[in-house]
């Protein structure tokens, strides 16, 4: 069998164009546009991509995006203030402070300290609070667990009754994901199983997956016979396994590997994410999709 490809780049410029076709309308009958703040503190090279990724799919979706970049050694208490600032401020309708911060800060101060209803990462207790009790209570689902979801629903992969085994308990990918999968809604009512390091027989579990979910960070750490024939594999993982030349730019970049062993795991499932193109890019389209929703939620239309 050679299993169908679940190609987040495509279903990533579909939502796009939903997003932005939404935007428009909302612009038009509200006078109004969503409103993104990515606040990032220092320079690190790795959260400067994030962000200037982040801030140009917003800016192409027509998004208001106001960047703040602060200083490395920004006190508590400013920070706290800044978030305070953008909490009161009308035109915001999502915060992002981009992480790693750096040590002197109290990350979960800040992170807690942004309302939760402009928290479009969806990592403020309250968020997770009402990921956990599902339905209406849901306002921001976290950007890779949404974006798994979203590629399982479009896929066209039956999840009603389906065993979902979730590899990974990380606050933010396998425990959201997992709770998803359960809730009694469309896209979901899974019968669902989390597994991690402590488990006893991963394969025996892995093997009862018609939707296996690996979020675990190593790669290969499923093996081809884990399987079941025909299951939706979405490999969540991505591994730095080496450094080669671009074809494209002529400069080195990473090698990436999934968490599955792509080549053999293909034969054998139904369906399959790529790692790099699968779920990777999701997670900004998830947080374009949640900073438009907060918008509605406000406007009343949502
Ligand atoms: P994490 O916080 O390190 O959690 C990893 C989880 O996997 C833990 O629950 C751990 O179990 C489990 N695990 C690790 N090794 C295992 C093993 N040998 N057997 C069984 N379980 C094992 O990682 P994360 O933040 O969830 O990220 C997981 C992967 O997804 C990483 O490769 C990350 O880069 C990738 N990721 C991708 C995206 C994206 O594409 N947008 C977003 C987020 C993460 P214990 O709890 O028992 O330690």
């Amino acid at each position: 069998m050679t299993a169908k490809l679940i190609k987040g780049t495509e279903i990533r410029d579909q939502i796009l164009v939903e997003i932005e076709a939404d935007v428009k309308k909302i612009k038009d009958e509200h006078g109004v546009v969503p409103g993104l703040v990515t606040i990032l503190v220092g320079e690190s090279p790795a959260s400067i991509s994030y962000v200037t990724a982040k801030i140009k799919t917003a800016k192409g979706l027509g998004f208001n995006e106001i960047q703040d970049n602060q200083p490395d050694d920004i006190s508590n208490e400013d920070l706290l203030a800044l978030v305070d600032k953008y909490n009161k401020d009308d035109s915001i309708n999502g915060i992002l402070v981009q992480l790693p911060l750096p040590k002197h800060i109290d990350e979960k101060k800040i992170l807690n300290a942004i309302d939760p209803d402009k928290d479009v990462d969806g990592f403020h207790p309250v968020n997770v609070g009402r990921l956990m009790i599902g339905g209406a209570e849901v306002k921001f689902p976290p950007c890779t667990p949404a974006g798994i979801q979203e590629m399982i629903i479009r896929a066209g992969v039956e999840t009603s009754g389906a065993e979902v085994v979730v590899v990974g308990r990380s606050n933010i990918v396998g425990k959201p994901i997992a709770n998803m999968m359960l809730q009694k809604a469309d896209g979901a009512n899974s019968t669902v199983t989390v597994i991690h390091t402590r488990t006893k027989d991963m394969a025996a579990h892995c093997k009862r997956a018609d939707i296996l979910i690996v979020a675990a960070g190593v790669p290969g750490l499923v093996k081809p016979e884990w399987i079941k024939p025909g299951a939706c594999v979405i490999d969540v993982g991505v591994n730095r396994v080496g450094e080669k030349i671009s074809e494209k730019t002529g400069k080195k970049i990473a090698i990436l590997k999934g968490d599955v062993d792509f080549d053999e795991a293909k034969e054998i499932a139904g369906f399959i994410t790529p790692v790099p193109g699968g779920v990777g890019p999701m997670t900004i389209t998830m947080l374009m999709k949640n900073t438009l929703k907060s918008l509605k939620f406000k406007l009343g239309i949502a």
